[in-house]
């Protein structure tokens, strides 16, 4: 037999089933890191005290811990609408909580199951950070010193002239060879990446990607399948190399 959906009769927020509420809870208390992270809660206050991001959103990692604690099916799918993502991740709660309690640590597992849920909360949190991802996978760095420009960062005021330097010179003066690069932060070779491709793979990082965004991940997919080639391809002519040798 299906239960009543569950819903707020003068919401317009729409009703989720039951089942829903329970699969979404049970992929967060299951996770690896729940029993580490929760352990009881006095209900004090001192996490939201210490929060940062108490103090400028409508967000209170005690609540969020009262939600969980109590098992609050319903509050804990609302607050994985919006709140958790109000969370800066600075684990100062979990440095003051008297019961050993990481409520940082359980908002990070609440939005490991939002992205696992497809939630729209999810996807619109980390739709600014396409960009990032691509960068990422594609040459293994986030940022590369090219990408400070004055235009990038007008807040920097008068010290942005410090990045208007001539870069390919400047960093043709770091010891390191790899660094000898503008349009990467440090150049990454193939090997290296071949190999994070198969860490995101069997970690399920580019199944939670596939998830979020469906057109990133096929780009994505299509960047890595090109490197895996590349890197084929130079381990047969290093074999070719060796034989002829
Ligand atoms: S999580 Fe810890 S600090 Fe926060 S209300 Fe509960 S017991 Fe207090
Ligand atoms: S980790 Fe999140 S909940 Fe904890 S203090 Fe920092 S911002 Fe607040």
């Amino acid at each position: 037999m299906t239960a009543a959906p569950i819903g707020d009769p003068v919401s317009n927020a729409p009703v989720v089933a039951y089942e829903a509420l329970e699969a979404v809870f049970e992929d967060i208390r299951s996770h690896a890191l729940y029993d580490h992270e929760l352990h009881g809660c006095l209900n004090c206050g001192i996490c939201t005290a210490t929060c940062p991001s108490a103090h400028y959103y409508d967000y209170s990692p005690r609540e969020i811990v009262q939600l969980l604690w109590t098992e609050n099916l319903e509050g804990i799918y609302e607050a994985m609408q919006e709140k958790i993502w109000a969370c800066a991740q600075c684990y100062t709660c979990a440095a003051r909580c008297p019961f050993d309690n990481s409520p940082g640590g359980l908002v990070m597992i609440m939005r490991e199951v939002a992205i696992k849920h497809s939630m729209p909360s999810a996807k619109e949190a980390l739709r600014p950070f396409s960009r990032v991802l691509l960068k990422v996978i594609s040459t293994g760095n986030q940022l590369a010193p090219n990408m400070i420009t004055r235009d990038a960062f007008p807040d920097w005021g008068p010290n942005v002239t410090k990045v208007e330097a001539p870069l390919d010179v400047l960093r043709k003066a770091i010891p390191v060879p790899t660094m000898h690069t503008t349009d990467t932060a440090w150049e990454v070779n193939l090997k290296t990446s071949v190999e994070l491709y198969t860490i995101w793979e069997e970690t399920g990082v580019l199944q939670q990607l596939e998830s979020i965004d469906e057109n990133l991940f096929d780009v994505i997919c299509d960047v890595m399948d090109e490197k895996r080639d590349q890197y084929a391809e130079w381990q047969e002519e290093q074999k070719e190399a060796e034989a002829d040798a």
